[in-house]
């Protein structure tokens, strides 16, 4: 079983959070987005749904859509919780939400894209976001956008390449959104939408991991150790294969924990793939993700304690300036008075800077 994502910062994550959601500060921990790109069934939401139905043994998933939330609870503990950090918007829990498994929240969210795109393949600007908030994972935003398509199919216009492109495009260049650039092991890597939009987003390759899928149906005698190797297109972050769920796994209802085991026997059983554990299985992307996050959680550490630290001075200062607080009726009074004047002064300037402004205007 693979840790949850950011499990060794969660604790101290998820309390910073909770003291800044008290404090209504805005200095709360941005943290990173995790957005899916590839060519249309390349595979990007069976990793998006391996990834998340791992975490869903360990924590309530909230189903984000345009402010509004759906739950489903965590079945460990049997019981409906709000959202602890909403972070202002509204919460709808549905009725029977701890009845929600991560199946039905992917029905759900083909019903949510069927109706605002059209059923007929139209292409929302919208796009599909779980946020998943836990006390065992943090709370981050896992995106899922629309495949890149070529050939118009249905009610989509001409330029729906470019369309999708941008739309992506808007997403993944945020410096805090991980890329997971998902390409199918059975087609050319050279080739891959996923890699060169995420190349355009991330030249460096700092925030891009590869995901190979599909590694159980290609060609009979080929393999992907190359490709997992960055023999074939080298990146940064390297590269994780998977096996996730065919067509037919999905049509008998194969639960995620099954695929998983199933996975795992995949690559236990194909020497090819022996020294490669590190790069092999959903349970190592989560890894990986997880190694990502907490990096990118310790470089805005620094940045997050110098706010705190300046906005500590300024607050102390403006304390220090109402003068001492004392236990006597008459220094209290005292205060009480200084903190008028000051308020009418202030007051006052501003009402005359008011007046200055009409008359010279
Ligand atoms: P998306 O359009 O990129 O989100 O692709 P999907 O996740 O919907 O997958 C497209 C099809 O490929 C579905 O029928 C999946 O069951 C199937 N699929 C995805 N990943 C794998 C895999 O690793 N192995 C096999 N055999 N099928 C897969």
């Amino acid at each position: 079983q693979a840790a949850p994502l950011g499990s060794s910062v969660i604790p101290i994550v998820n309390k910073l959070q909770d003291i800044f959601a008290q404090l209504g500060s805005q200095s709360t921990i941005e943290l990173p987005q995790v957005a899916v790109v590839g060519s249309q069934s390349s595979g990007k939401s069976s990793v998006l749904e391996a990834l998340v139905g791992g975490i869903s043994c360990l924590g309530e998933m909230i189903f984000a859509r345009d402010g509004r939330w759906f739950c489903s609870c965590c079945r460990l503990r049997g019981r409906q919780m709000a959202p602890r950090r909403s972070g202002g918007s509204s919460c709808i829990i549905l009725e029977n939400a701890s009845m929600i498994s991560p199946r039905s929240a992917e029905k759900f969210k083909y019903a949510e894209t069927a109706k605002e795109a059209g059923d007929n393949k139209g292409v929302s600007d919208r796009q599909i976001r779980l946020k998943i908030f836990s006390p065992n994972v943090l709370d981050i935003t896992l995106v899922d956008l629309p495949g890149i398509t070529k050939v118009p199919v249905g009610d989509q216009p001409t330029d729906i390449e470019a369309r999708i492109r941008t739309m992506i495009m808007s997403y993944i260049k945020k410096p805090s959104c991980l890329i997971l650039a998902v390409t199918p092991a059975n087609s050319d890597l050279a080739n891959s939408d996923a890699l060169q939009i995420a190349g355009n987003a991330d030249p460096d390759g700092y925030r891009t991991i590869g995901v190979i899928t599909k590694l159980d149906i290609m060609d009979r005698g080929t393999d992907a150790r190359n490709l997992l190797l960055g023999k074939v297109i080298p990146l940064r972050l390297g590269y994780v294969g998977v096996v996730n769920r065919s067509q037919e796994d999905i049509m008998l209802n194969r639960s995620i924990k099954d695929a998983l085991a199933a996975e795992e026997k995949f690559f236990r059983s194909r020497p090819v793939y022996n020294g490669l554990a590190d790069r092999c299985g959903i349970p190592q992307l989560a890894k990986k993700l997880n190694q990502v996050l907490v990096q990118h959680i310790k470089a805005i550490l620094p940045g997050l304690k110098a706010r705190i630290s300046s906005a500590l001075v300024s607050v102390a200062k403006e304390h220090a300036s109402y003068g001492e607080i004392t236990e006597s009726k008459a220094g209290q009074g005292a205060l009480l008075l200084n903190i008028l004047s000051k308020y009418s002064e202030a007051f006052s300037s501003m009402v005359e800077g008011k007046n200055e402004q009409m008359s010279t205007s």
